[in-house]
Parts: structure tokens; sequence; C-alpha cells
């Protein structure tokens, strides 16, 4: 069995079966790729690391001699600077962060025709022609088929949050979608509420929304139209926007 210092000896040190010499340039390219990689899979570590911006980066206790050590002071220093230097904050945090997805309520998360069919008689003549006015109405929608489940797993690869209209004239209809999110999905949407007329307003990255309507067509990120042909129901919208396994 090979000791920790043979390669001293040969300088060849391993990696994933691959014989590569110590003072080769694809052993210094091997370095930056892993600590690249860790740089961007390590939050604590790239805080860390770009914390020290406009600082000269030492390492005190490093050892001088490239024969005798698998990293020296100055190769460690140098790979960090230069990870850390060409960095583009903006870019990068833009392509690492999770896209913004917004959902839209009725005929989306919420039934609309399942709160009708609990109106009595006397309430559905009296708001005939305008039953988004019914007051309490939007508080008693049953989910759509699928829609919790695929919130939720939406959520673990999305930055989602409530993008929905309420009726001018039925202000009991904006509460009541509150009350709706908080009954059935205040974990993912805790505080995650956009109520508004002018939906093109918001910024983000995908929007599932049955209407073009409240600005919805001209929203800045992709319109996923649910109950389209080409989206007629969850599984499709999961089939599309999940990653592939
Ligand atoms: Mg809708």
């Amino acid at each position: 069995m090979k000791t920790t210092t043979t390669w001293q000896t040969d300088q060849i040190v391993w990696w994933k079966g691959s014989a590569i010499n110590r003072q080769s340039k694809e052993f210094q390219d091997l370095i930056r790729r892993a600590y690249r990689a860790m740089f961007e899979q390590n939050e604590r570590f790239r805080i860390a690391l770009m914390s020290t911006r406009g600082m000269k980066l030492y390492h005190s206790r490093g050892e001088h001699n490239p024969y005798k050590t698998i990293l020296t002071e100055s190769e460690y220093c140098t790979v960090l600077t230069e990870i850390r230097d060409t960095y583009n904050i903006s870019k990068n945090e833009a392509s690492m962060r999770k896209k913004r997805l917004y959902f839209d309520m009725d005929g989306v998360l919420t039934d609309f025709e399942s709160a009708l069919a609990e109106q009595d008689e006397q309430t559905l003549k009296e708001y005939v022609g305008r039953y988004d006015e019914i007051p309490g109405l939007f508080g008693q929608m049953l989910p759509m088929d699928g829609a919790i489940d695929a919130v939720r797993r939406l959520s673990e690869h999305y930055d989602c949050y409530i993008l929905s209209t309420a009726p001018w004239k039925n202000p009991s209809a904006w509460s009541d979608k509150v009350m709706w999110v908080t009954r059935y999905l205040d974990d993912v949407f805790h505080k995650r509420m956009v109520i508004t007329h002018c939906k093109n307003l918001c910024k983000g990255d995908i929007l599932i929304d049955d209407r073009g309507k409240n600005g919805t067509s001209e929203f800045e990120g992709e319109w996923i139209q649910f109950g389209s042909e080409r989206f007629p129901n969850w599984e499709s919208v999961l089939d599309y926007l999940l990653p592939v396994k």
C-alpha cells in the first residue's frame, strides 16, 4: 500500500484512477476545478471568500516547496484570488438563484365552479351575471385536481408566489383569497402573495395562468396557459417544469 508521501518520490498523484504528474498543468487545472466547484456549491465558502475582495490573500502556514506539498501557499492563494476576482456577482447570482414562479388562483389553484355549487338559489339569482361578486365565494373554493401536490413539488425547485386578481367590486374576495392560501398552502405561500390587476408589473420567470387578462399576456417571463391544449392539467405542467430525473 502506498503511503501518503509516496507521491513525493515519483511526483504522481491519483484522481479517479488516473495518474497525474504533480508538476503538470493538468494537476493545476484539477485543483482549479475542485476549488471552483466548492465555491459554487458551498455558500459559506463563497460568502467568506467574497468578503475578502480588494485584499491580498496570505496563507501563513503553507509549505513553499511544490515537490513536498500538493498545494503550496502561493498556488492556494493564487487559485482563490483568481476565483474571487473573476466572479461576476450579478451574473452568477442570477444563474444560481431559483427561477421565480407565479401561480394564478382561479381556474389554476382554485375551482371556481365548486364554490358556485355551495350557493343557495336566492344568492345565485341575485348575482346572476356577476357571480364573482358573491361575498365569501373565494374562500369556499376547493383546490383544483392535483394543484396542492403540484405546488409543493414545484416549490422544491422554484421561488414560488401567488399572483392573482380579486374582483374590484367584491372586497371580501381580497381577504378570502388570503384565507384560502393560509388554509391550503401556507407552507409554501406564507406572505408570498400579490393581488393585482397589473400582473405585467411583477418581475419573474414564469407565470401559470389560465387567462391572458390583467397583464398576464404582457408578463415579462414565460406564460404557461393552464387549461390550454398544451397544458390541460397539472400533470402536463409538472412534466414541463420539473427537472428530468
Ligand atoms: Mg385565473
